[in-house]
């Protein structure tokens, strides 16, 4: 059955949200023009006509096999490229992603060539289908008080530009620092002594691909493949492969219990294409391995979590929307359980600090500008919960944390979700446009490890 990526138009909003969590239709965004809201979501072609006759408008932008298939195939011959001339892992050569063997060589080329202010770190928990993963440190020297960022990315299987994007990112760093340059993104520079300030003086932790069953199988085989590779329950069968990796994270995961019903679009269904959050909260190694290192970094300030695709930089809360009045009404409140997730009601709300939600708005705008200094894209700022909430994500687990245990480091968490919604297969992008989303994400994060470090040097709140 073939997917239809399109855009469904509707004037009610809260009918349009439920279509997520009812239908399963993929939704990944919307927004909101004249008298009406429109849906950019993924459909089986067998929806479409019951959409009609339920009177919302259904746009085709695109046949999302046909041209997936094509991606995986420029991949491969790239890849194969790449392996005759000896450039095996290396991004900024490139004219390809980068397969799921090749980010973990990028790390093992990084350390060997910036091996003093280059750190790979082993993760602890190997994969269902045995893949070692490993995060990176950039910093030269050592030292509790240093300020630290985290990035990740490679969370969903399909989303192959993510590592892509933080492995970019390291390699420009790290020749900078190497070569006593500054580099350029765009129109937006880096003095050499900025690089120099940020490799010297606080650690930059990256999990570039935390999900590579997910990437292999979703270049080598099902390009729409978003779910890690867990194996199927006995005795069901292929189709009860994996488990959503951002549903699968100890927030609020027994959504069931904690949402009021019909709200969150996650399922307890391992048959489930998309959102099933897994047997446990924190079951799949590759959430384990994100926890481990927030745990073994408890100097992160900020933390960001690569997703496509959007052009959105999105921060907390995803389970509802905020408010700072009541620190009462919040995710720990059994109180609250079965009433969450309304959006747009009295009943119940987040509690963000408005100090916390500032900080995460402004750091946004800052990563906005610099990421527009590149091309001139708009990426918006603005809280994660959309148009209807989430459970278990790995933005709302990392801010949550210092709640639940004050011991654990205080950090302000992000998802970016980086492309175009108008690029063709948006969640894989042609190569030439990647290139382009990898240079405007870099100057986006670049900004942020540097805004980081200022605020902890004009002793600002962290
Ligand atoms: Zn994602």
């Amino acid at each position: 059955m073939s997917t239809l990526h399109v855009a469904i138009t509707g004037r009610d909003k809260r009918h349009l949200a439920a279509l997520g969590p009812k239908l399963r239709v993929v939704v990944v965004g919307y927004r909101e023009e004249k008298h009406r809201f429109v849906v950019d979501a993924y459909v089986h072609a067998d929806k479409v006509a019951w959409l009609k006759r339920q009177g919302y408008g259904v746009a085709r932008l695109e046949e999302v096999d046909a041209h997936d298939r094509a991606r995986q195939a420029e991949g491969h011959a790239a890849a194969t490229r790449r392996l005759k001339k000896g450039r095996y892992g290396d991004v900024i050569w490139g004219g390809g992603y980068l397969t799921a063997d090749e980010v973990e060589q990028a790390m093992v080329l990084g350390e060997q060539n910036h091996g003093a202010y280059f750190e790979r770190i082993a993760l602890p928990n190997v994969t269902w289908e045995r893949r070692r993963c490993h995060a990176f440190r950039i910093g030269k020297g050592n030292g509790r008080s240093r300020p630290a960022v985290c990035f990740i990315g490679g969370v969903h299987g399909r989303e192959w530009g993510g590592p892509d994007i933080l492995i970019y990112f390291a390699v420009r760093l790290l020749r900078a620092y190497r070569d006593r340059e500054g580099f350029r993104l765009g129109k937006k520079r880096v003095s050499p002594a900025l690089v120099r300030r940020l490799v010297e003086t606080m650690d930059i932790v990256v999990l570039p691909q935390v999900n590579p069953d997910g990437r292999a199988f979703s270049m080598d085989r099902h390009p729409f493949w978003r779910k890690n590779r867990r194996p199927a329950p006995r005795g069901q069968g292929f189709r009860s492969i994996g488990v959503d990796l951002n549903r699968n994270f100890p927030f609020l995961w027994r959504f069931d219990r904690h949402f009021a019903q019909g709200t969150v679009e996650s399922t307890h269904k391992p048959g489930d294409y998309e959102t099933y959050v897994g047997p446990r909260p924190a079951s799949e190694p590759e959430t384990r391995n994100v926890m481990w290192l927030l745990d073994r970094f408890p100097n992160i300030r900020y933390y960001v979590d690569l997703h496509s695709y959007g052009e959105t930089i999105l921060h907390s809360w995803g389970s509802d929307d905020d408010q700072s009045k009541d620190p009462r009404m919040n995710f720990r409140n059994t109180t609250y359980d079965g009433k969450r997730g309304r959006i747009l009601d009295d009943v119940y709300s987040e509690y963000i600090p408005a100090t916390d939600k500032n900080d995460a708005v402004q750091m946004g705008r800052h990563m906005a500008a610099a990421i527009r200094l590149v091309r001139g894209r708009e990426y918006e700022v603005k809280q994660s919960v959309g148009l209807y909430p989430t459970a278990g994500a790995s933005d709302d687990y990392a801010y949550s944390r210092h709640w639940v245990d004050p011991k654990k480091g205080r950090l302000i968490a992000f998802t970016i979700e980086w492309g175009r919604s108008h690029a063709s297969t948006p969640f894989h992008p042609p190569y030439p446009e990647m290139r382009k989303v990898m240079r405007e994400v870099s100057a986006g994060l670049l900004a942020l490890c540097l805004r980081a470090l200022a605020k902890r040097t004009t002793g600002s709140k962290a």
